[in-house]
Parts: C-alpha cells; sequence; structure tokens
C-alpha cells in the first residue's frame, strides 16, 4: 500500500508527518460490523461516538450509511448538527451537558440523563412548557464485572435509579423511552453477556411494554493487525462473537413482541470502527547511540500518535528513503518534543536510516483529536482510496490557528 512513490506523493502534496485515513477499507469495515448485528436483531443502529474521532469527514460518511451520532459536548453536537443530523439522530450523552443540551432536548433529541441535579432541572423544564411533549433516557450505573467502579450514570443499588423514575413520574409530559450503559476497558464477551442480562432484567422491571430503545455503549475489540491483537495476551472476539452474545441475545428476549414493538438496539462504537483504519507515516531525522542505547529521532510526537502507544507497540512498516541503513537492535522511537517519555515504539530491531519513513498502523482513536498544540502545531490528515486517488480532511495547522485565541 505505502511504497516510497506513494509516500513521497502525499507528503510533497500535504506535508510530512501525515494521516492517512483508508476510507475503502474502513466503509467496508462499517458494513460488516453493522451486518453481523443486523442480520441477527433488524433493529439495530450503530451510534458514532465523535469523541473518538470527529473529523468532520469520517462523521459524514456514517451519517450517510445511516449511522446515528453520539456526542458528549456542546461542541461534539454542533459537529453534527452542521453535518446535517437532525436531532433525533444525535445521542447527547457525558456528565455535563452545555447550553445546547437543553435546545436539543426541547427539539426531540435523545439525551442520556447522568445524575439527579441534571433530571431536576428537565422536569422543570417540561413543567415549565405543558404544552409539549418530551422525552429523555437514563445512564444506568451497572457493575458487569469490572474492576473498577464507574463515576458514570445512575446508580442501580443506592436508590437513585428508582429516584429517577419516581420525578419523572411526577410530570406528566415527560417520558422515560430508553435505558443507556457504556462501561469502558470491558471488551470480554463475557462482559457483553453481562451488559446485556443486567440492561435487559432493568427494562423489563421499569417498562411495561419493551422501552422504544436500549443503549449498550461501546466497549468491543476492533478488527486489528496480529502483530498488536498478540500483545493484548487475551483472545480478541470477532464481530460474530459481539454480534451473537448481544444481538441474538435480543432476538429471543423479544421474540415475542411484534416488530413494532422490539426497542431499538443500539451500540455506540468509536474505537472498533475508526482505529485500523486511520495509518500515520512519520519520518526519521537520525540515528542517536548513548551509552549503550539507541534512539531514532522523529519528525513526529506520541502526541499525533496517541495514548495506545504508551501501552502497546503498534504495528509498523520502515519505507526506505535511500540512505544507507544501520542495524538496530533495541531502539527506541522517539518524537520532537523536548519530553524524555515522548516514545512512539520500544525496542526496535532491524534496519532504519535517517530519511526513512515509518507507517504506524491503528491510529484511528483518541489521536488527532487528542493532540494537544504542545510544542508544535498538528499535521493534516487525507483520505487515500484504493484506487491511490487522495483527498484533504484536515488541513495541516498553522501559527495563527494555535494562537489566535492568545492576546499578544
Ligand atoms: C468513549 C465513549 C464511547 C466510545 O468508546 P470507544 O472505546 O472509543 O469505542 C461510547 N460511548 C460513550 C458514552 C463514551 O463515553
Amino acid at each position: 500500500m505505502y511504497d516510497l512513490n506513494t509516500i513521497k506523493r502525499l507528503t510533497n502534496d500535504y506535508g510530512s508527518p501525515l494521516y492517512v485515513f483508508r476510507v475503502d477499507d474502513f466503509i467496508e469495515n462499517y458494513r460488516i460490523f453493522e451486518e453481523s448485528f443486523k442480520s441477527r436483531y433488524p433493529k439495530y443502529k450503530i451510534a458514532y461516538s465523535y469523541k473518538t474521532n470527529y473529523t468532520p469527514e469520517i462523521c459524514r460518511i456514517i451519517k450517510d450509511m445511516g449511522g446515528y451520532a453520539e456526542v458528549v459536548s456542546d461542541m461534539e453536537l454542533m459537529a453534527a448538527v452542521r453535518l446535517g443530523y437532525e436531532n433525533d439522530r444525535i445521542i447527547y450523552n457525558g456528565p455535563y451537558k452545555g447550553r445546547k443540551g437543553i435546545e436539543h432536548f426541547m427539539k426531540g433529541g435523545i439525551l442520556h440523563v447522568d445524575h439527579l441535579h441534571e433530571l431536576t432541572k428537565l422536569c422543570d423544564l417540561a413543567e415549565n412548557n405543558p404544552h409539549m411533549q418530551f422525552t429523555i433516557g437514563f445512564r444506568l450505573n451497572i457493575d458487569i464485572g469490572q474492576n473498577f467502579i464507574s463515576r458514570f450514570g445512575l446508580d442501580v443499588e443506592n436508590g437513585d435509579l428508582q429516584k429517577a423514575f419516581d420525578m419523572v413520574s411526577e410530570v406528566g409530559n415527560l417520558h422515560v423511552i430508553g435505558l443507556h450503559c457504556h462501561i469502558g476497558q470491558s471488551r470480554t464477551i463475557e462482559a457483553w453477556k453481562n451488559r446485556v442480562r443486567i440492561m435487559l432484567a432493568y427494562a423489563d422491571r421499569y417498562f411495561e411494554k419493551p422501552p422504544r430503545y436500549i443503549d449498550l455503549g461501546s466497549g468491543m475489540f476492533a478488527r486489528m493487525n496480529p502483530a498488536l491483537a498478540e500483545q493484548f495476551g487475551e483472545h480478541i472476539p470477532s464481530f460474530e462473537d459481539y454480534a451473537d452474545a448481544v444481538a441474538k441475545a435480543f432476538h429471543e428476549h423479544y421474540k415475542a413482541f411484534p416488530m413494532e414493538d422490539k426497542p431499538l438496539l443500539f451500540t455506540e462504537p468509536g474505537t472498533t470502527l475508526i482505529n485500523s483504519y486511520v495509518d500515520f507515516i512519520g519520518k526519521a531525522e537520525c540515528i542517536k547511540r548513548i551509552k549503550g542505547r539507541e534512539f531514532v529521532v522523529f519528525n513526529c510526537s506520541k502526541d499525533n500518535i496517541g495514548d495506545i502507544c504508551r501501552i502497546k507497540n503498534l504495528p509498523i512498516t520502515v519505507v526506505p528513503g535511500g540512505e544507507p541503513e544501520c542495524e538496530c537492535k533495541e531502539a527506541d522511537f522517539v518524537g520532537y518534543t523536548c519530553l524524555e517519555h515522548d516514545v512512539m515504539y520500544k525496542g526496535f530491531q532491524g534496519r532504519i536510516a535517517p530519511e526513512d519513513y515509518v507507517v504506524f498502523e491503528n491510529v484511528g482513536g483518541y489521536s488527532n483529536v487528542s493532540k494537544p498544540p504542545f510544542i508544535s502545531e498538528n499535521c493534516a490528515m487525507v483520505a487515500l482510496k484504493r484506487d491511490g486517488e487522495a483527498r484533504v480532511m484536515k488541513y495541516r495547522e498553522k501559527f495563527d490557528d494555535i494562537f489566535r485565541t492568545y492576546v499578544f
């Protein structure tokens, strides 16, 4: 995919380093993921997590394929609205919703209450607008066997959830239409079976008829390069495995109901959809040997790639740039920042030279959207089609993009 000519063409046109979004592979993966769920439970919808990567071109493709938008701030909500989303296809989650959250609620958007203080305000709004009808969903704080206490949602055990339902029952024009949960870092099939079992039990307990929807949040492994998969030290379930645990269970649970009464099933994939379809091309600047250690200095940083390179070595390909190469035994790939811990890859063994390009795979999630303006601006992102056609998705940042909000 990335021969030297392609890389030279792309970096000449858009600069170096560079993010590359492999658009055709992304679309194919999206369809496979969605189909594995829909084939088992037709009333399934993807709600794409904007925070994972809100690049508008990616979000637009998802919109065109029928996906909902899952947002957690006014900023992300505005991005979805600007892409043409109606409020009823935007899910607004999160512990702190800005002023636009109110607007979203008034316009019939999907909104998940995180705490009772928020619910009090929404109840007041509904009461002050008696001629209108309002809907909300509750985010449940449940235990699926994760090894931490989540801070999100209404606790199902301490009485908060019951209190929330009681509060809403006092307001004639406000209706709870859905239940939501999201628990991070719990990607096993076992954890998904627990999500399903627990959420279905609460739906049965609190709703006479099935709710309009149940949203199980995110937390499924992406399809990934085996070089990355083996570093997890656990079995990576397939989309089919997840769909069996989730969509098949929904099919079974709601078998007796006609299609129009079955709840819509949402999940909120971010990483699962985008991670494997953005690559990052950096360039080696020099090789240093200091007191028995080897360093390859790059024109990029861990901040471009995101948090994942702190815990895993991403799959990489070295594309020789033509200089005489030298053999490394255990080199760290280090970034342009002046931080000792700016390491993008640990313990590289092989041949590399200054001016070589290195392609880092699996950088789709929490990368360009998490890049701080620390020390330098961010680089450009392009969409690359299988036939080689490239199109810019994000321009390279300039001095003014960073300093515009400061007073000189
Ligand atoms: C972060 C988040 C997601 C997406 O998580 P990924 O691990 O990136 O897939 C989905 N839903 C909610 C509520 C989130 O906070």
